[in-house]
């Protein structure tokens, strides 16, 4: 007998496991712990093909300029003063776009051998990236105001209810005009359902569940886009920007 939680595709009767509820820490940690911590090999995230990463980067820079146009209180040009790259692994991130235009870039990233690449790099050196949290997002406290809380490829080690309470943390860390910004993969899923990836214990979630994870958090989305200009050879999944303002 089939009863009213059964979801497509599900086998009747046995109940619906939603695939944050498989998340561990602990696995996560090990499995990027695993990694060497050089650039090349964070880019994992995009396989190994290195020249995807100019073209991610550009994407992210011509979004942000997209969305500071739409924001009445932003100059349109000029650097924001302080931002945030949340689960920064190396550094990746903060190097090829934040510290262009940010003054200071602060970093949140729990895995040791990655901030320590952070913490060794020129960019700290120079005074660019700023604090460095070696903590999960989810028992990040800020204690600063933010101009840009950039958050990439790694909110998929959040549950749900962790990433409501993250996003609400931000919200509440933002300064006047200041954006969170989210740039993830996106569920490819037949069912529309959220992804859980085994490999690195992380869940790929679809546009409908984020959007659903932003309202609860008490924000708008003020423009998303697709990321474009990957090689569709590769079948990468698709890649979404997401600015968020606290809803007024
Ligand atoms: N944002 C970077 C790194 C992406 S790789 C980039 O785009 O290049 C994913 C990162 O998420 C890894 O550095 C991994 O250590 C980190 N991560 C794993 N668990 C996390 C958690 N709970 N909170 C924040 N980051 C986490």
């Amino acid at each position: 007998m089939s009863s009213n939680t059964d979801k497509p595709g599900q086998a009747p009767g046995t109940s619906f496991v939603p695939a944050d509820s498989k998340i561990n820490h602990e696995a996560s940690i090990k499995y990027w712990s695993s990694l060497a911590s050089t650039n090349s090999n964070m880019l994992g995230m995009l396989g190994t093909y290195p020249w995807y990463t100019r073209i991610e980067l550009q994407g992210s820079k011509n979004f942000l300029t997209k969305v500071r146009r739409l924001l009445p209180g932003l100059p349109a040009s000029g650097k924001f003063a302080l931002g945030a790259d949340c689960g920064a692994g190396v550094g990746r991130v903060t190097e090829g776009f934040l510290s262009h235009v940010c003054d200071v870039v602060d970093a949140v990233e729990p895995v040791r051998k990655f901030t320590d690449v952070l913490a060794n790099s020129q960019l700290k050196t120079d005074g660019v990236v700023g604090d460095i949290y070696t903590v999960g997002l989810e028992n990040w406290y800020p204690e600063k105001k933010y101009d840009l809380i950039w958050t990439q490829w790694c909110v998929g080690h959040l549950t749900d209810a962790q990433l409501i309470d993250y996003i609400v943390r931000c919200r509440g860390s933002l300064a006047e005009n200041g954006l969170v910004v989210l740039k993830e993969n996106l569920s490819t899923d037949r069912l529309g359902l959220d992804m859980f990836d085994e490999e690195d214990s992380s869940v790929t979630r679809t546009d409908e569940k984020f959007r659903q994870i932003f309202e609860a958090a008490g924000m708008v989305v003020i423009k998303s886009e697709i990321q474009t200009g990957f090689p569709k050879q590769f079948k990468l999944l698709p890649v979404k920007s997401y600015a968020l303002r606290p809803k007024s």
